[in-house]
């Protein structure tokens, strides 16, 4: 941290993020949905040109993914009512309205949030690679970039990342179907079967005792010598950004498939787990394109990594970690493992996220087996950090006075849970999670 400032640490939210409190944090710089997008520096065009592009690739995922292929090569999740979740939470705390789960956590692919962002910025990277090769124009059929000399093509540019695990695994996996050399730089914390899983898909998997920061700057310094590697970085990429906003858009057309009415009288709240910040940062870019006033946007944090909160609550984004104040980034929630926040997440959302809050790790395996038994839903620990917000949102009329809902609009109420992993946990782990939960 460069320039310390003694006043934005000494307030009492800070100390309860130091205290590893649960903490909750609104933001009182957010405005209208019109000046915040205005403030991220990027358009509904570019998110609506990722939209595109992901179709001109549906039918080449199909045929290289035939997991996609009853969707046609879109990788979309299933959206969710879970009343039996609200149920048992309601005997705890009440939830005005009703809960939906969004199971980004069974994508296609790779099992998580990051087959948005991940394959996207992949996708992005080989087509412009083949069209400035001379080797497709945007109007051919893209499945012929699968045919042995495409790949040949690929096979002699390099891909690089640094993860936690699940991004890695997106990428490794899409990179290599493709053809690239792919490098995936490991933190700590990624659990040993996304390492194994990504080695038989032929990725280059490299381990790091450090976490998260450290494997990112690992993996962008030896990217930096190499001029054939392009080096995919999570902490800015607005790739990877507009890659997730596209979840956002397509949620539109989900709801009212649905028969859920987003307007005025029915606020849409949704509660999205962060780590460094770019899958639930444009996630929520996206949810304001789509649904502007209507709906709100959390972000959820590890009370051991609160990268997210401290950045935008004290205005230092990425000049400060979560190690500054003397916290850990230790947690079990591996997806959220990250002790300083993307800036250009935390800057560009600066006016368009409701507020951020932690939970401890205790509080994600028991939401993790609370789930499992009512709904028979599998998640990792990091997706069920947006499980505790619909209560305290509910709880707080503070906040719901400065937004100005009512108790009428809150009974109307649609609460959205962005399910983030899991889709893939082998059994063996998933026991071993819920007997951590049953601790
Ligand atoms: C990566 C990840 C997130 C958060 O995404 P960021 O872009 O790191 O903020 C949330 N949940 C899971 C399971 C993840 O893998």
């Amino acid at each position: 941290m460069t320039e310390m400032n003694e006043e934005c640490l000494a307030s009492p939210v800070i100390n309860d993020l130091i205290a590893l409190r649960e903490t909750l944090w609104f933001n009182s710089k957010v405005t209208t949905a019109e000046e915040g997008l205005m403030r991220t520096g990027l358009t509904r065009r570019e998110a609506e040109e990722a939209e595109a592009r992901l179709r001109r690739f549906a039918p080449l995922l199909a045929q290289a993914f035939p997991e996609t292929a009853a969707a046609g090569g879109i990788i979309e999740s299933d959206l969710v009512p879970i009343p039996a979740m609200q149920a048992r939470l309601a005997q705890t705390a009440p939830i005005a309205g009703r809960l939906w789960l969004k199971k980004d956590s069974h994508l296609p692919i790779s099992g998580s949030i990051k087959a948005r962002g991940g394959i996207y910025e992949v996708l992005a990277h080989a087509e412009k690679l083949a069209l400035a090769a001379g080797l497709i124009t945007t109007d051919d059929d893209y499945r012929l970039l699968l045919s042995p000399e495409h790949r040949a093509f690929f096979s002699r540019h390099k891909i690089a990342v640094g993860s936690t695990g699940n991004l890695g695994l997106s990428i490794g996996i899409i990179s290599a179907r493709l053809g690239f050399h792919v490098t995936v730089h490991m933190s700590a914390d990624a659990r040993q079967w996304k390492k194994e899983m990504l080695r038989n898909h032929g990725a280059n998997v490299v381990e790091y005792e450090q976490d998260y920061g450290v494997a990112v700057e690992q993996g962008r310094q030896a990217a930096a010598s190499d001029p054939s590697c392009f080096f995919i970085d999570d902490e800015n990429s607005q790739t990877l950004f507009l890659g997730y906003s596209v979840a956002g858009l397509r949620l539109k057309g989900q709801l009212q498939e649905k028969g859920i009415t987003v307007d005025a009288a029915h606020p849409l709240f949704v509660y999205l787990p962060c780590g460094v910040g770019g899958g639930p940062g444009g996630v929520a870019f996206g949810l304001k394109l789509a649904f502007g006033d209507h709906v709100h946007c959390f972000f959820a944090e590890p009370t051991h990594s609160p990268c997210m909160l401290l950045g935008m609550s004290t205005g230092l984004h990425d000049r400060i970690s979560v190690q500054d104040i003397g916290i850990d980034n230790k947690t079990a929630a591996d997806g959220l493992a990250v002790g300083r926040a993307s800036g250009f997440v935390g800057r560009a959302m600066e006016l368009l996220i409701d507020g951020c809050y932690t939970l401890s790790d205790q509080a994600m395996y028991a939401l993790l087996s609370l789930l499992n038994e009512t709904e028979g839903v599998q998640l990792e620990p990091s997706a069920l950090a947006g499980m505790s917000g619909p209560q305290r949102i509910t709880a707080s009329h503070a906040y719901q006075t400065q937004h100005r809902i009512t108790q009428e609009q809150m009974q109307h109420a649609t609460h959205l849970v962005w399910a983030t992993g899991g889709g893939m946990v082998p059994a063996a782990e998933m026991q071993h999670y819920l007997a951590q939960a049953a601790r």
